[in-house]
């Protein structure tokens, strides 16, 4: 495959934007090579500007869960254009895509949408501040929950693939308020709580992680934390950034039968608009601003193009809600060819799954934390993942990111992907 014109645009735009990119992981530097601009997509497929076509395993990581330019949401962002694109002011949209999201996702009675996944977090962390009266927040190590400061602590995603898990910039104030402690290891979060008595707000949790690659809980490991949270008072916060409306309707809630306090959106819920939000129950929304004293705003927050497109997705997920089996009937068969190609050849690997996330590691430790997720960020991976590009199969350029799969991507599709594995395989050796 030929990146002729990619290469011309990616020097163009370096003298321009930081790297080149608005985002570091679509940079490549962990994989090394030139990042891929794209033309356009349709379905399950990316077109780049050197006019290759790829099989794409992200869908924008995550959001484009229905695929590329899907029409109904297409159809319902143009129509809305017409008419005004914000106003600042309030919308009937904003009501029906919040009482069709309540009525979609477990344990919420109110949602508030913001502008990304980052700050929905963010926002859903000071609101568990204000109502506790408490500062301190328990994250994962290899969790993601966007780039606002107190996130930034042995983050996962792009933040670890570029050596910053702990980003300069950050005070030392804010960090020691975000104490850490390692996926699925409950007593480690035990020992947190006992040495911080009193003094902590919330624990924030990937339910599956995905910024690792996909990670998912022992068992009992998230009853622990609700256990946890209920006998020390402390609110249990949701990100499902990734999980919501991806593993189910309901997300990861109902997918794994565990109550979150607070639950955070991105992604799917805009549809592949800049759309994030964040819900709970009537007492703990009402905490805030205008009911009550915890402040959040946002200029171009509700906007109808966006709310536009979370509401055609919403709704086509409600009316189809057998996506998500089919979805995960397809990554288990994915896995399974994979699997079996890697494992003829001899190449040791380990491959995580729940419903339509799944990762590859090159590593010979099972994947549960961070620790053993970065044994697998390795050159077999770099090698794997260009190999794979050479042959048209796009897949995250980070070993610490889940796949997305999305429903326009057929058995063929993947039938094509485990080929182009059979090809690369001895080069993985
Ligand atoms: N939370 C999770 C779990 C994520 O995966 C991400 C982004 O990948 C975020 C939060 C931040 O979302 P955004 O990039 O929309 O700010």
């Amino acid at each position: 495959m030929l990146y002729k014109r990619s290469s011309a645009l990616f020097a163009e735009a370096q003298k321009v934007i930081p790297g080149g990119v608005n985002s570091p992981v679509r940079a490549f530097k962990a994989v090394g090579g030139t990042p891929i601009f794209v033309k356009e997509a349709k379905g399950a497929y990316l077109y780049d500007e050197d006019d290759n076509r790829l099989i794409d395993y992200i869908a924008s990581w995550g959001p484009l869960i229905l695929g590329h330019a899907y029409e109904p949401v297409v159809e319902a962002v143009i129509e809305k254009a017409k008419k005004g694109t914000s106003f600042g002011m309030p919308t009937a949209i904003e009501t029906e895509i919040a009482e069709l999201a309540v009525s979609l996702v477990p344990n919420i009675d109110k949602i508030r949408f913001v502008n990304s996944g980052t700050e929905a977090c963010m926002s859903a962390v000071r609101l568990a501040r204000g109502y506790t009266k408490k500062d301190k927040i328990i994250k994962f190590a290899g969790c993601y929950h966007g780039h606002s400061d107190s996130f930034l602590i042995q983050a996962g995603s792009g933040a670890v693939t570029f050596g910053a898990p702990n980003s300069p910039g950050v005070t030392q104030g804010t960090a020691k308020d975000t104490l850490l402690a390692s996926y699925n290891d409950l007593d480690n979060v035990k020992e947190l709580i006992q040495v911080n008595k009193g003094e902590i707000a919330a624990i924030i949790i990937e339910p599956v992680a995905g910024n690792m690659g996909c990670i998912v809980p022992k068992e009992g490991f998230l009853e622990g934390l609700r256990s946890l949270c209920d006998a020390h008072g402390i609110l249990l916060i949701f990100d499902e950034v990734m999980t919501g409306f991806r593993l189910a309707l309901g997300g990861a809630q109902e997918l794994l039968n565990i109550k979150a306090d607070i639950v955070c959106f991105g992604k799917v819920i805009g549809g592949g608009l800049p759309v994030g939000a964040f819900a709970a129950n009537n007492e703990i929304m009402d905490y805030l601003a205008p009911n009550g004293p915890v402040y959040q705003a946002g200029t171009l927050s509700g906007n109808p193009l966006a709310m536009s497109a979370g509401l055609a997705m919403l709704s086509a997920l409600k009316n189809k809600p057998e996506v998500f089996s089919s979805l995960s009937k397809k990554a288990a068969y994915l896995h399974e060819g994979i699997s079996k190609v890697l494992t003829k050849e001899g190449i040791e690997h380990r491959i995580n799954r729940l419903g339509s996330m799944i990762s590859v590691h090159f590593t010979n430790r099972d994947v549960v934390d961070f620790d053993s997720a970065a044994s697998g960020n390795n050159p077999i991976f770099n090698t794997y993942f260009h190999g794979m590009l050479k042959e048209g199969v796009y897949l995250p350029p980070s070993a610490f990111e889940s796949y997305f799969l999305n429903d326009a991507l057929s058995f063929e599709d993947i039938d094509f992907t485990i080929k182009a594995l059979e090809k690369i395989a001895p080069t993985l050796k």
